[in-house]
């Protein structure tokens, strides 16, 4: 494969370091990918920034029809796409195929609308003699930077919305999901203009570290752990740069006893372990009713240990291995230091996978406290903790009682207390009686440390404009 980055309207090889890219799967080696250099950054920038002259200028229905290509372009390559990322990600081929790729194509479909119809506050004259009106301008270079959860998804969550507000932009993919932004690097060179996206590869703390304390850049989109969002804030501070920071999640799925505990387990099932549980929204923090408790415990373990990993045959895979083996080491010393704890029982998985692959097992941890690090902590793999609450006020207490604030549900038949539950939760999104759909309609976003700023939606296309008063005076 090539592994050319994307600068201007050249591809470069990087200069220096190689970064191994593994197959999680196996935990071999796919090729190694050289980083790029201070000067290649610098090359990246400038590519940018003259980009932007001409770019910032375009219509909204002239980027609306580039947003359009580019779906277009995806869709039709969706297989070799979905391949790589399978790949690269460990992600059953068919999830890829059936569930990501549609949500990414549609992604860019939606910003090309999206551009077109931006609302804003009515022109008018507001002290006597003078018109005001408002304008939504680009904000200039954009440095986006992607975990590798969603390698593609992040990458169409970022672009479309800043290319599509008149922005150009810098992205660094995850130094260790790399592949589909390469390929869809060939696809940006080909359909738009030169410098209008750059694609560096490299670290965090190298690559990554140069772009978001590079004086040009004018706002910094982040998707990635609640530590890096902070080191974005401490470098966004030096020029005053903008910041869009998607962080980490943990949440809550408050269960009351009145709940439909067959669509409860079912939800759990699929959205407490999609993605092998890497997803800041995955369904991972339960508070279960008193009443409700032992019989969802047992039902959800039984489902549980019906998930499909590591077949030889993918298209039995329901989930696939976490993305490393540090990860993987990770999610296990958690439920290790929880399972020593003796009103924790692990009723179903526990253990590492077998092979040279990165798997775990789809894990149940029940009997979990409010205070016990797996309740508390992002574990971000296939692991579910179950608690038991008395009441409402404990189970929004408890719920709320976190540093982050992405994403909860609520399950009851009830729908007075569906609401009025939802209405005290301190999260970005609240789901009643379901968990983990999103569509590119609605913001996607965090509170408290999960950080701010939206993906998708009009909110998004906000985040990545500038409000602008200009003021006509006619005497
Ligand atoms: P990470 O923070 O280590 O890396 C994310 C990206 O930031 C990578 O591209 C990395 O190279 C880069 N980076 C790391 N250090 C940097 C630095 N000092 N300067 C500039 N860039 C730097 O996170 P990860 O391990 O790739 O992703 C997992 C994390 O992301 C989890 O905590 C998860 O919850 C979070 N996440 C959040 C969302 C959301 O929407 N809120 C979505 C996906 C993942």
């Amino acid at each position: 494969m090539d592994t050319a980055m994307l600068i201007g309207s050249t591809f470069e090889k990087g200069t220096e370091t190689e970064e191994q890219v593994l197959n999680p799967k196996t935990g071999e080696t796919i090729l190694a990918i050289p980083e790029a250099s201070q000067a290649q950054i610098e090359k990246a920038v400038a590519a940018a920034e003259k980009a932007f002259a001409t770019w910032s200028r375009t219509t909204p229905a002239q980027r609306s029809g580039y947003l359009l290509k580019i779906a277009d372009r995806i869709e039709a390559e969706a297989k070799e796409f979905a391949a790589l990322e399978a790949l690269n990600c460990g992600k059953p081929i068919n999830a890829v195929l059936n569930d990501e790729i549609p949500a990414i194509v549609d992604c860019y479909r939606f910003f090309a609308g999206a551009v077109r119809t931006l609302p804003g506050a009515v022109a008018g004259e507001y002290l006597p003699g003078f018109t005001s009106m408002i304008r939504r301008d680009p904000i200039g270079l954009v440095a986006s930077i992607a975990p590798w959860n969603y390698p593609l998804m992040m990458m169409a969550w970022k672009l479309a919305p800043a290319i599509g507000g008149g922005n150009t932009v810098v992205f660094k993919p995850s130094e260790q999901t790399p592949l589909t932004a390469l390929k869809l690097a060939k696809v940006l060179a080909d359909v738009l203009p030169e410098g209008v996206v750059n694609v560096v590869l490299g670290r965090g703390e190298s690559v990554g570290n140069a772009l978001i304390n590079h004086p040009k850049i004018g706002m910094i989109s982040i998707t990635g752990d609640v530590a890096t969002g902070k080191k974005v804030l401490q470098a966004a501070a030096k020029t005053v740069k903008r910041t869009h920071l998607e962080l980490g999640g943990k949440a809550p799925v408050i269960v009351f006893d009145d709940a439909d505990v067959d669509a409860v387990v079912n939800g759990l099932r699929a959205f407490g372990y999609y993605n092998a549980g890497q997803d800041c929204t995955a369904a991972c923090r339960v508070y279960a009713g008193k009443k409700v408790y032992d019989k969802l415990v047992a039902d959800l373990s039984s489902a549980v240990s019906t998930i499909r990993f590591n077949k030889p045959d993918d298209t039995e895979n329901e989930i696939g291995p976490l993305i490393s083996k540090r990860q993987r080491d990770r999610v296990a010393s958690f439920v290790e230091r929880a399972a020593e704890l003796k009103h924790i029982e692990i009723t179903t998985g526990g253990k590492p996978g077998e092979g040279g692959g990165f798997f775990y097992q789809p894990t149940v941890v029940a009997g979990a406290k409010q205070e016990d690090e797996i309740v508390r902590r992002e574990v971000f793999g296939p692991v579910v903790s179950v608690t038991r609450f008395s009441d409402v006020d404990e189970a929004v207490g408890w719920a709320n009682d976190s540093d982050y604030g992405l994403a909860s549900s609520v399950w009851t038949k009830d729908v007075s207390r569906a609401m009025a539950t939802a209405a005290r939760l301190q999260y970005g999104c609240t789901w009643i009686n379901t968990h983990f759909m999103l569509c590119n309609e609605m913001p996607h976003g965090g509170v408290k440390q999960s950080g701010y700023g939206k993906d998708m939606s009009l909110y998004a296309l906000e985040d990545y404009t500038a409000v602008r008063h200009v003021m006509v005076a006619h005497g």
